[in-house]
């Protein structure tokens, strides 16, 4: 996997129009390069321009930057204009943008953290799913990145916790106005992945002393996210509809408090 359009094992997203925010980094990243290499037109939409403009390079081909800021409403609606207009259409969107913040247990985080990771955790996938759910194509799909911080609590970053929790109940509160339009929507929960959002790997949202734990052993990739994204939003999970997969290596499955 190159990166190129059209030198991935197959053309399964060919002709189809993908939008990915958070794309200029990490998870987002690589789920634009893996549609573009399956033969989809990729918008890759983020905060950081420069960032989405040099994936977008790595692309080559039709994919295009957008800017955007999640956390803004009017953004949004911005961003999917920008797709429409030069595309026509939009098939997938895969809402991914977060944020994490630096946190270390509830003490550590105060009013203005809160409100930024509820911005733009919650509040951007609330914009997210309210600017594409107008424009989504018939058989099309959203797939949101929560987290496994959205199905269990997570002591280190409890607003970030509350805010994945709030994004996987958005996701499911909002299957029947996507199925009205002939679509799905799931969310992805993954654990903890080495991308920069959680630093270095002794710094990470997996407390460390975890990582021996998780039954794949330590950090999963974000090339491991984009390949449950892809298959989210691909016509084999044509049934699989309102559900949040946790992709984690297993963690989960056998956690338990350390004694
Ligand atoms: P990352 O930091 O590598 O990428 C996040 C991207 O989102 C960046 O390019 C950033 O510029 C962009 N972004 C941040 N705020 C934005 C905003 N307001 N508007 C638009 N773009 C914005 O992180 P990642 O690990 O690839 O994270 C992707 C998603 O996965 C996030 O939603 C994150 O919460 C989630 N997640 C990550 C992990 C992990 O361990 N890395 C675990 C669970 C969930």
């Amino acid at each position: 996997m190159n990166g190129k359009a059209g030198s991935g094992t197959g053309a399964g997203f060919s002709g189809k129009v993908v939008l990915v925010t958070g794309a200029a980094s990490g998870i987002g990243r690589a789920a634009a390069i893996r549609f573009a290499e399956e033969g989809a037109r990729v918008f890759c939409a983020d905060l950081n321009l420069a960032g989405a403009e040099a994936v977008v390079a790595e692309i080559g081909g039709m994919a295009a930057a957008v800017p955007v800021d999640v956390a803004d409403s009017a953004s949004n609606r911005a961003m999917v204009q920008t797709v429409i207009d030069a595309a026509g259409r939009l098939d997938v969107a895969f809402l991914n943008a977060g944020y994490y913040g630096q946190a270390d247990g509830l003490a550590t985080v105060d009013e203005d953290l809160f409100d930024r990771l509820v911005a733009i955790n919650l509040k951007g996938v609330f914009n997210g799913i309210k600017a594409v759910e107008p424009v989504i194509a018939q058989g099309g799909a959203v797939v949101v990145t929560a987290s496994a911080a959205g199905v269990i609590g997570h002591p280190g970053n409890p607003a970030y916790c509350a805010a994945k929790h709030g994004a996987v109940g958005l996701v499911k509160s909002c299957v029947d106005a996507f199925a009205a339009r002939g679509a799905r929507i799931n969310a992805i929960c993954p654990g903890g992945v080495e991308t920069p959002l959680v630093g270095a790997p002794d710094v990470a949202m997996v407390p460390v002393g975890d990582l021996p734990r998780v039954p794949l052993r330590g950090f999963g990739q974000a090339q491991h996210i984009a390949e449950v994204a892809l298959w989210l939003a691909s016509p084999a999970a044509g049934f699989v509809n309102g559900q949040a997969q946790v992709v984690d290596g297993g963690l989960l499955s056998t956690f338990a408090p350390v004694t």
